[in-house]
């Protein structure tokens, strides 16, 4: 027998070792963890496939150490798909593994046993009359809970009673430290906390009925925030723990968006884990284990989530499917909602993608019927649209990028004793060049696409054909020298707040003010007292809170999202815009929704506003189908890093050789680059891009399991930080 193995490496390879010397033989199947010595080291690795022969001389086949598993932890079909998403997405699969899978099972040992400690009385306890401690309130309290039993320390905390007083009773020696199981809970807290679901509207009813819970079903449940999709999950959910299966449940962030979590804890009690990155590793053990062995039915969770094993899976919803941050950006990069697509098929179960602004992928799903669209169309009782202002900002005089009539609507708003929401837009800075007087854009003379500055290199360069051409000194359509890159000026937008409205609280909603776990909480709490205050914040504000005394959201500097080289940049553009919209005069006021762009005439821009995002993601659809993008067309982005220019260029040159030596390039098989990264430059390193684009995706991955391999050997691979991306989502 020959065991082929996972490890941990940066290598996209197996490594085959011998049975182990002395275990009797115990039959090792795909997914059992082993000890196996990797060099000098010991490492943990998976069994990957079991082979009668090995390519390696049998004398250098070392066996294995220790195996640590008799049953594989993860059932064999989740196995098969981690083998997949690491194929697919042409990462090395020790590595992938490593991510896929809890961190304690990377220790080398049997599987953490996730036993909890627990107290109980002990036999001095027993014997105390009912009425003993009744001075000492709620150590008598503790003492009348463990009448029934034990109690995990979890359980014992979770009803406010604190270490002190549980140390208290130990010291009295009435009650003693036991190590549990983890109990199974089937029933909701008990405490009657639960609230009642919603007799649902006709609209909300059609789509729970659609959903088929026997079987592979997509489901994209398009409605906007407010408009009940929730509830939907929510009740969805309820039926599928009544046939005794479990939920999964993905949400893009959960320390921003405690109001989801709180719904659910409502509804179902205790009976929820939750997963996300602020766990430690034991906690994400135990969260992970419960769904294993089916002691929670539905987790909520983050990303990585999507990879829990589930004892009886029933079914996936991704909330919010258009966000980002289901796409892991480093290392592994997975899409945790195409993973769940593919795991849903895999495991027979419904998948429900929700979403008020859903991804053109989706969207092209649902129009192609691969998705049943389920539209929640009627907008929530007593909230009316929001009223659109465009401000046209060419050659207006701006203070850190507000305009006076954009100060004037705040002033009256506040003044009105109104709260204003103000969008900054920070990320995917790609430094485009327009004039402030006239609004020209650098347009490719070749492909009418705007051009992006390279300063670095004083020149525009297109991302379509490679076409450059210096940067000019004033603007060719009206002479001005006033040219200016969009996404500056927000920088001093909050300290520009400050000045103007003194006496208005100033919340700052950013990547900064959420990492802290309860900072979210905070802010909701204090918009959600109503007084007068400013929300100041990036791509944040857009995740899915409801503040409904906002009533006035103003959004500045909108161009650089609608004119990037990133092609994806002008949909989240118009996904943000319109989330951000949607937080605006959800109470009895109308919302207003105030763009400052200096494209106003620009089709997009208006068909946005005047139509909405339906209209707008299906102009983007047509576009991206004439110039073969994706969602058409499968991509991959091979990306190179370096301080030397040429050596990033030069590595993705000989890639693109390489390339077209296995796959020539033709209407089959596309190449654009090397070209430089919209963000050229980054900590110091130049970047460069390769792009692949393919008529079929059989034919990208066929290309990219021979490439990926073959630069993975090339010595110039280890001069640059190099790396795939396939169905890339950022392309900054
Ligand atoms: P979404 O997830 O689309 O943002 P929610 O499900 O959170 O929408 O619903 C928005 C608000 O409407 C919530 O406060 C929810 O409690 C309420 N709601 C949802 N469905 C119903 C219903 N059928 N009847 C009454 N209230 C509802
Ligand atoms: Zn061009
Ligand atoms: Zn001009």
């Amino acid at each position: 027998m020959i065991y082929r193995v996972a490890i941990p490496s940066p290598l996209r390879r197996l490594f085959d070792y011998l049975p182990a010397t002395d275990a009797p033989e115990p039959s090792i199947t795909p997914g059992c963890r082993v000890l196996v010595p990797f060099g000098r080291r010991s490492v943990v690795g998976v069994v990957v496939a079991v082979e009668t022969q090995s390519n390696q001389p049998a004398n250098r086949l070392r066996p294995i150490e220790e195996i640590l598993d008799t049953e594989p932890p993860v059932p064999a079909t989740l196995f098969q798909l981690y083998l997949w998403a690491a194929r697919y997405y042409q990462h090395p699969v020790g590595d992938a593994l490593t991510q896929m899978l809890p961190a304690l099972l990377r220790q080398p040992g049997p599987l953490p046993t996730g036993h909890e400690t627990a107290w109980q009385l002990t036999r001095h306890g027993k014997g105390l009359p009912e009425t003993a401690l009744t001075r000492a309130p709620k150590q008598q309290k503790l003492l009348n809970l463990l009448q029934n039993g034990s109690i995990t320390n979890a359980q014992i905390r979770a009803v406010g009673i604190s270490r002190a007083i549980i140390r208290a009773l130990a010291d009295k020696n009435l009650i003693e430290e036991v190590s549990v199981e983890p109990t199974i809970k089937t029933v909701a807290s008990g405490t009657g906390q639960c609230d009642v679901p919603f007799t649902l509207s006709d609209e909300q009813q059609l789509a729970v009925d659609s959903i088929v819970l026997d079987g592979f079903q997509p489901s994209l449940l398009q409605g906007e925030t407010g408009s009940g999709k929730t509830e939907i999950y929510l009740q969805a959910i309820a039926r599928v723990l009544a046939r005794g299966r479990q939920a999964l449940v993905l949400v893009p962030e959960i320390n921003l968006t405690p109001q989801t979590v709180a719904r659910f804890t409502d509804r179902f009690g205790d009976q929820i884990a939750v997963m996300h990155s602020g766990l430690t590793d034991h906690e994400r053990w135990r969260a992970w284990n419960r769904m294993r062995t089916g002691q929670a039915p539905i987790l909520i969770g983050t990303r990585s989530a999507v990879f829990t094993p589930l004892a009886n899976p029933g079914i996936i919803i991704v909330d919010e499917e258009h966000d980002n941050a289901y796409k892991q950006q480093e290392g592994f990069r997975y899409s945790a909602r195409d993973f769940a697509l593919m795991r849903g098929q895999t495991e027979k179960i419904p998948v429900i993608l929700g979403s008020a602004t859903p991804s053109l992928e989706s969207l092209l799903n649902a129009k192609q019927g691969r998705y049943q669209h389920l539209r929640l169309l009627h907008r929530p009782a007593g909230v009316k649209k929001p009223q659109w202002q465009l401000v046209d900002i060419r050659g207006l005089e701006l203070s850190a990028g507000f305009s006076s009539q954009a100060i004037d609507a705040m002033g009256s708003a506040l003044e009105g004793g109104q709260q204003v929401l103000v969008f900054l837009n920070r990320r995917g800075f790609a430094p485009q060049m327009l004039c402030h007087q006239c609004g020209w854009v650098a347009e490719c003379r070749h492909c009418s696409t705007r051009m992006t500055t390279h300063m670095q290199y004083r020149q525009l360069l297109c991302h379509h054909c490679e076409a450059r051409q210096p940067v000019p000194d004033r603007c060719p359509q009206c002479q001005s020298e006033h040219l200016v890159f969009v996404g500056q000026g927000t920088e001093r937008s909050e300290s520009i707040l400050n000045n103007l409205f003194p006496n208005t609280p100033i919340i700052r909603v950013d990547r900064d003010t959420t990492r802290r776990k309860d900072a979210m909480r905070r802010v909701i709490a204090d918009v959600d007292r109503g007084q007068p205050c400013i929300l100041v914040g990036t791509q944040m504000l857009a995740k899915g809170h409801h503040f409904p005394n906002v009533t006035l959201a103003v959004l500045l500097d909108i161009d650089g999202g609608l004119f990037s080289a990133d092609f994806r940049a002008t949909e989240r553009m118009g996904q943000l815009i319109t989330q951000v919209a949607g937080r605006a005069g959800r109470g009895d006021q109308p919302g207003v929704v105030m763009l400052q762009s200096h494209l106003c005439d620009h089709p997009l821009v208006s068909q946005l506003c005047s139509e909405g995002y339906d209209a707008f993601a299906n102009t983007l659809l047509r576009e991206r189908k004439m110039v073969d993008l994706p969602p058409f067309v499968p991509m991959a982005l091979i990306r190179a890093e370096s301080e030397h220019a040429d050596r990033a260029s030069g590595f993705l040159a000989h890639a693109r050789r390489r390339a077209e030596s296995i796959f020539p390039p033709s209407a089959t098989m596309r190449y654009l680059g090397p070209l430089p990264a919209p963000m050229e430059r980054r900590q110091g390193r130049y970047r460069y891009q390769l792009t692949v684009t393919a008529r079929s995706r059989p034919a990208l991955q066929q290309l990219l399991s021979e490439l990926c391999p073959s630069l993975e050997a090339e010595p110039s691979a280890r001069q640059v930080r190099w790396s795939v991306d396939v169905d890339p989502a950022d392309l900054t």
